[in-house]
């Protein structure tokens, strides 16, 4: 497995692999069963697998938030050569934005809805990236999960209007047994908040309403940022213990 942190040298590396396929996966690090399950599908699918590890400042609205992003760099890439991948491309944010912010993809306000509406500047920050990371890669196919559902749009939309040549790979989302999606931000929480966290799936596909999945997930003391319906399915993103987590289900659950 070889590691890259610059982008020159990748590209340099890329053209001795042009005609092989090539499949990706974006990442923050932090790695877990969910990242696990799309480098699978990914390694399995293409003959080469490339993986990047880059906690995006330009997505962050909190700095906060971007401070205590958990960081496990030595045991991600040991995750990553036992899952057989061929790159690591893990630049600095310099590399990635050496002129800083420059040039911005800018989502319309049909994306003014929930980490589009309650996160300013997320989709714009995670837009920019991703284009740059698919010019970077050039991957044949990337590798997105649905735990993130209007980020998996968001890349579709951004593919289809700048004419990218990648296909998109949506992947279902990975959930601990007791139901709670897999998140690098589960690791930040306390025993008992982890103990709680997996209400937040159940009540996502029980409640019978969005008010009353709301009016539920407050009385068992999150702070509901949102839970809204969306082309038949219900998201939710909510603060415990301080930690934001999101989740969403197909209403046929
Ligand atoms: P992140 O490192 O959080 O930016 O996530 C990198 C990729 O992994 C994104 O495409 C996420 O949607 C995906 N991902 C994160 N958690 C899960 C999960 N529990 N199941 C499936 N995919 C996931």
């Amino acid at each position: 497995m070889r590691v890259w942190k610059s982008i020159a040298e990748w590209r340099t590396h890329r053209e001795t692999i042009a005609a092989k396929s090539i499949g990706f996966v974006a990442t923050m690090g932090a790695l877990h069963r969910g990242h696990a399950a799309l480098v699978e599908r990914c390694r399995a699918e293409n003959e080469i697998a490339v993986v990047s590890i880059f906690v995006n400042p330009s997505q962050f609205n909190d700095p906060n938030d971007l401070a205590r992003y958990p960081n496990t760099l030595e045991s991600d890439l040991t995750l990553l050569q036992k899952l057989g991948v061929d790159d690591v491309f893990v630049p600095t944010a310099a590399e990635m934005y050496p002129q800083g912010y420059r040039m911005k993809v800018q989502p319309d306000e049909r994306y003014r809805i929930m980490e589009g509406l309650h996160r300013p500047g997320f989709l714009e920050g995670v837009a920019t990236v991703v284009l740059k990371l698919l010019e970077i890669v050039r991957p044949e196919k990337a590798y997105f999960g649905e735990k993130d559902y209007q980020q998996l749009m968001l890349i579709r939309d951004l593919v289809a209007e700048f004419f990218l040549p990648c296909k998109i790979v949506a992947c279902p989302t990975v959930r601990a047994e007791s139901g709670l999606a897999e998140s690098s931000r589960n690791a930040l929480l306390s025993p008992a908040a982890r103990e709680k966290a997996p209400v937040i799936h159940r009540t996502l596909c029980t409640a019978e309403s969005i008010e009353q999945a709301r009016a539920s997930l407050e009385a068992e003391g999150f702070r509901v940022d949102y839970v809204e319906e969306h082309a038949g399915r219900r998201f939710a993103a909510v603060f415990l213990d301080g930690v934001r987590l999101i989740d969403n289900v197909a209403l046929c659950c």
